[in-house]
């Protein structure tokens, strides 16, 4: 049982799959921890990711550890036929299509959730709240599950607040091996590798507005200005805000930005951060990109119900809107994520880690059935640890330990 484009596809996604392998050594080191322990034997699990290479690879660990998988997208624009393709064939169940509607989406995400999963892998929050929204006769079978994202994790604390999360989840993105690399370095790099595969325009001499000085932001912003750009950054917080005024950055409202950038790159896990007024003192040409959770950050809503489709973009994907003052602007993926709606994600060896937290969480939560509670759990710091050190031995690195006599040192008040 799955539902995928064409298992014709499946000798490239195979090859892509293949390749990610290559250069994951941390994966690659849980599959045999995996294959020995049968940490997941007689357990259901549902999936619910960026359907590309390296999730791939994250699945067949799963399933190599025993687990009865079923697998889902988590955006309509980053599932990649090939590489589902390359899943089925290998025995995976697959349940994904790029550019589904809404209304697929929800199926997909449905029928992997039909067998009763004992535990969920989510990102950004779907597949949680369809369980507790539609499905909530399934609710008491789940042992647990892991969020993948900083606004997932946002989301379940919500559900928290309110009572209302049924079982334990842990929080993958807030492990240091995860959103130190991924949300920062992670996106630093695949935002640009989606913004210039979708332009193939020069970053060097452009304004870029970076909206949000997060994990994300901040990498958004490094990398910009490593290609040449001059970069302004708007923030809410105003620690943030000085951040990025001492790293280097100018520091401006939307508001002021708003004429005088060439590209835009939304990245907060808020809505409407640019919207009508915004678009209204931008320059023709214009380009606005969202690598945040969510089409909502740019408002391209009120882009579809005010502007006149200008009949231009250089992909499927980007779109130019022309105002009713005359200029156009041009949309991205669809104010989707740029780097997985017009690119493969973030970088291999990136997701070898995240994925590892994500591998060793979801062990911890078998290992742990029964005695956690329905709540929002941090990563324990040794899943952190653990990662950290595998990570170092495979890039062949040492690092210095404590002495005893450091050991007292550090842990004494009378010096
Ligand atoms: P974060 O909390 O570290 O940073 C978000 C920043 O945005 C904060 O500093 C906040 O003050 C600021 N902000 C909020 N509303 C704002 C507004 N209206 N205007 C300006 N700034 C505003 O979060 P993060 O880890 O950087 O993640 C940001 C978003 O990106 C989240 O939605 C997350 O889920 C998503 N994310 C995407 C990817 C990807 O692959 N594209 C990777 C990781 C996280
Ligand atoms: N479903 C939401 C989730 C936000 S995605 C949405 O589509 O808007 C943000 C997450 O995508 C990050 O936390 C990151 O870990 C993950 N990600 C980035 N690149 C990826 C890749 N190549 N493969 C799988 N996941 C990736």
């Amino acid at each position: 049982m799955s539902e995928i484009r064409d298992i014709a596809l499946a000798p490239s996604g195979e090859k892509k799959i293949a390749w990610a392998r290559r250069f994951m050594p941390l994966l690659n080191s849980i599959e045999e921890d995996f294959r020995r322990e049968k940490p997941f034997a007689g357990l259901k699990m549902t999936v619910s990711l960026h359907l590309e290479a390296k999730s791939a690879v994250l699945c067949r660990v799963l399933m190599a550890g025993g687990a009865d998988l079923r697998i889902t997208g988590c955006n309509p624009l980053s599932t990649q036929d090939d590489v589902t393709a390359a899943l089925v064939q290998g025995g995976a169940q697959v349940w994904s299509v790029y550019g589904c509607t809404a209304e697929e989406y929800d199926r997909h995400m449905a029928e992997a959730l039909a067998f009763g999963p004992h535990i969920i892998i989510d990102d950004g929050g779907d597949l949680t709240s369809m369980l507790h929204r539609d499905m909530r006769s399934l609710l008491p079978g789940v042992i647990g599950g892991c969020e993948e994202t900083t606004t997932g994790i946002i989301r379940l604390r919500a559900m928290e607040r309110e009572g209302a999360l049924a079982f334990p989840m842990l929080t993958v993105n807030d492990a240091r091996c995860k959103h130190f690399f991924d949300n920062r370095y992670g996106t630093g790099q695949s935002a640009w590798d989606g913004i210039n595969r979708a332009t193939n325009l020069v970053v060097a001499g452009k304004n870029v507005v970076v909206a949000g000085y997060g994990w994300c932001g901040r990498g958004i912003a490094l990398r910009a200005r490593g290609l040449g750009a001059r970069v302004t950054v708007t923030e809410i917080d105003p620690v943030k805000a000085l951040e990025a005024m001492m790293d280097g950055y100018e520091v401006k409202t939307m508001d002021e930005a708003a004429a005088e950038g060439d590209l835009f790159v939304t990245s907060t896990g808020c809505c409407k951060v640019i919207t009508e007024r915004h678009f209204e003192k931008m320059k023709d040409g214009a380009i606005l990109c969202n690598a945040g959770h969510f089409n909502v950050e740019v408002d391209v809503d009120w882009l579809e119900r005010n502007a006149r489709d200008a009949g231009e973009g250089r992909t499927a994907v980007t779109k130019g809107y022309t105002l009713p003052n005359g200029r156009t602007l041009f949309v991205l993926a669809e104010g989707r994520l740029v780097n997985l709606a017009s690119g493969d994600g973030h970088p291999v060896e990136i997701m070898d880690m995240s994925f590892a937290i994500q591998a060793l969480a979801a062990k911890y939560i078998a290992d742990h059935r029964g005695t956690l509670p329905r709540a929002v759990i941090e990563i324990p710091e040794e899943i952190d640890t653990d990662v950290a050190l595998r990570k170092l031995s495979a890039s062949h690195m040492t690092i210095d330990t404590l002495t005893p006599e450091q050991e007292k040192y550090l842990s004494s008040w009378a010096l």
